[in-house]
């Protein structure tokens, strides 16, 4: 089993194995679990003999329960099989203990404390969350009837629970144990996160006694950084049983390395978007026959590069969506899948702009119908992939509403815009000097400048703004009279104010105005200078917001050092100042 489970951290494989011997030592009456015969990784569990006065009493339902490498430090993936009329089928559970919520995860609840929460969740009607579904009784209770001869049909159910591929006539109650006298099962001298005793001092860092005050402090420290990153947490690292603040040091990043983090990121995006122009644009080039500039191997060779690279995004795409699908079974297909959403719609975003790019040249003529075949082909495949695995009444009504939507967007818009220009509220927003519309304004207006063939107007536009700009931020840092209005638009100006100055120095050609043999020298200065005072602007009214910003960064990605290893610490702690 270990070496099928080659992805497992050893402490994921240790913990599963202790959790699987103390589930084995006192097993619940309601719930069965076993792990994958493949994967360790990988549980599956049945809940069967539910109360009689609920519509499930006569069910059994089968789900599964997908560890990641690094657990306990982060919630498993819950999918039901069986369908139960309560809770989806094959889609990811919305649970405080499972993957959606990874910032309430505590390492402390196990398998045991999931289940019974999935059970409890199941059973009361009155919770709901994504997947969780809404159904009639009677349906419940054909569901029931019909889930043993569904389970029948599933060779992993037929294969780990022999024993309940009948439904009984009456189940023996087994004596089920508390989760008290469950945990008086546990060692007193096992580390309550990673379930092991190991060569590492056990430390009690906090006011937990008994079976789960021992722990160790790298497992702690591990814990902290998990949880941190995941946005959990309060302000200082607490323990997640008893609450009681940790005592230790925090070393928190500065700000070289925050700039570096974010100039790193924006850099990495940016070079993927020009690599993917580059990419388009050779692979334009391939196709042009006795014009092309790249030499016939080389073509190829390009194509083929070009080919792996879009295969690649859309094998991603294919095993990742819809979004919160559970991964899928095939490991090849594990590969591929990611459940991060960010990640997932910059791939959507960089597969549908290829796609519609490459339809663009082809319709225009710049392309073969053999070149885009392929891609057009994949991009149709995808849509039916995400749409076929969804398809039904209610999957349809929403399709259909999209499209309209879609098609009726300019209408809706002209629509809201026209309401909103009738708001003298929304116009005297728009237009106060001392907010981000005013400015946002006016710099979509540099964009109507840049179509005259003389630079003048554009660099004095610039160079009034700049100057109204600079006396602002002096007036905002040295006198602070005059109440600005610090909203998130300032972003959207200084991201406009970028986008403008990148047309005006790379498609704009002006022939006369400033320094007529060089017009673009002129035209950068003034926009880097004008770039800056936006920049500078847009950071000083949202001054606070960027500092708190700033300050949770730090938080997610500090290192916390337990301020004492070993046994004596607990002794020490009464002196220490909290
Ligand atoms: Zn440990
Ligand atoms: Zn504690």
């Amino acid at each position: 089993m270990e070496a099928q489970s080659a992805s497992a951290t050893a402490t994921s494989v240790r913990r599963l194995r202790r959790e699987l011997q103390l589930i084995q030592q006192s097993p619940n009456s309601q719930v069965a679990v076993k792990p994958s015969s493949s994967s360790l990784l990988e549980w599956h569990f049945a809940l069967h003999s539910l109360p009689a006065d609920t519509p499930y009493s006569s069910g059994c339902y089968h789900g599964r329960l997908l560890f990641p490498a690094n657990y306990p430090h982060a919630p498993p993936t819950v999918v039901m099989v069986t369908p139960s009329g309560r809770l989806e089928v094959g889609c990811r559970l919305c649970l405080s203990m499972t993957d959606f919520h990874p910032e309430s995860w505590n390492p402390a609840w196990s398998v045991d404390t999931i289940l019974t929460g999935l059970l409890s969740f199941f059973l009361s009607d009155s919770e709901s969350g994504y997947g969780s579904v809404q159904s009639l009784d009677e349906q419940r209770r054909q569901l029931a009837r019909s889930s043993w001869a569904h389970n029948a049909t599933d060779p992993d159910f037929v294969q780990l629970f022999p024993e309940l591929m009948e439904p009984p006539e009456r189940r023996a109650s087994t004596a089920q144990g508390s989760s008290q006298e469950r945990a008086a099962h546990m060692q007193a001298r096992e580390c309550w996160i990673c379930r092991d005793v190991g060569s590492e001092p056990l430390i009690h860092p906090c006011a937990c006694r008994g079976s789960m005050s021992g722990v160790h402090a790298s497992c702690v420290e591990q814990w902290m950084r998990h949880q941190r990153q995941a946005g959990g947490g309060g302000s200082r690292p607490r323990c997640s049983i008893c609450r009681e603040a940790y005592l230790g040091q925090e070393v928190r990043p500065g700000l070289s390395s925050f700039v570096f983090h974010y100039a790193s990121d924006f850099g990495g995006q940016l070079i993927c978007s020009a690599l993917l122009v580059a990419m388009l644009l050779g692979f334009q080039d391939c196709w042009r026959g006795k014009e092309a500039a790249l030499p016939l191997p080389a073509s190829i060779a390009f194509i083929l590069m070009f080919g792996c690279v879009t295969l690649h995004k859309f094998a991603v795409l294919a095993a990742s969506l819809p979004l919160h699908r559970p991964p899928p079974r095939s490991p090849r297909a594990q590969r591929f899948h990611t459940s991060d959403p960010q990640k997932l719609a910059r791939n959507s975003a960089e597969a549908l702009t290829t796609i519609c790019v490459l339809a663009v040249w082809y319709m225009r003529g710049e392309l073969p119908f053999v070149a885009f075949l392929p891609f057009g082909i994949v991009g149709v495949c995808f849509v039916l992939k995400v749409f076929s695995s969804r398809l039904s009444w209610s999957s349809l009504c929403v399709l259909t509403r999209a499209v309209l939507r879609c098609l009726l967007l300019p209408v809706m818009l002209l629509r809201h815009v026209t309401l909103s220009l009738l708001d003298p509220r929304w116009v005297l927003q728009l237009v106060h000097p001392l907010g981000a519309g005013s400015h946002a304004l006016l710099v979509l207006g540099t964009l109507l400048l840049m179509l005259c063939s003389s630079n003048v107007p554009l660099i004095l536009l610039w160079a009034v703004h700049s100057a109204a700009l600079a006396l602002a931020i002096a007036e905002k840092v040295m006198a602070a009279r005059l109440v600005w209005r610090h909203t998130f638009a300032w972003i959207y100006v200084a991201q406009l104010a970028f986008f403008s100055m990148y047309v005006a120095n790379t498609c704009c050609h002006f022939q006369r105005g400033f320094c007529p043999d060089r017009t673009w020298v002129p035209v950068a200065t003034a926009s880097a200078l004008w770039l800056t005072c936006v920049c500078t602007m847009a950071l000083v009214v949202n001054w606070e917001e960027c500092v708190r910003h700033y300050r949770n960064w730090q938080r997610q990605h500090g290192v916390f050092t337990l301020a004492h290893r070993g046994e004596a610490f607990a002794e020490h702690r009464r002196d220490l100042p909290v």
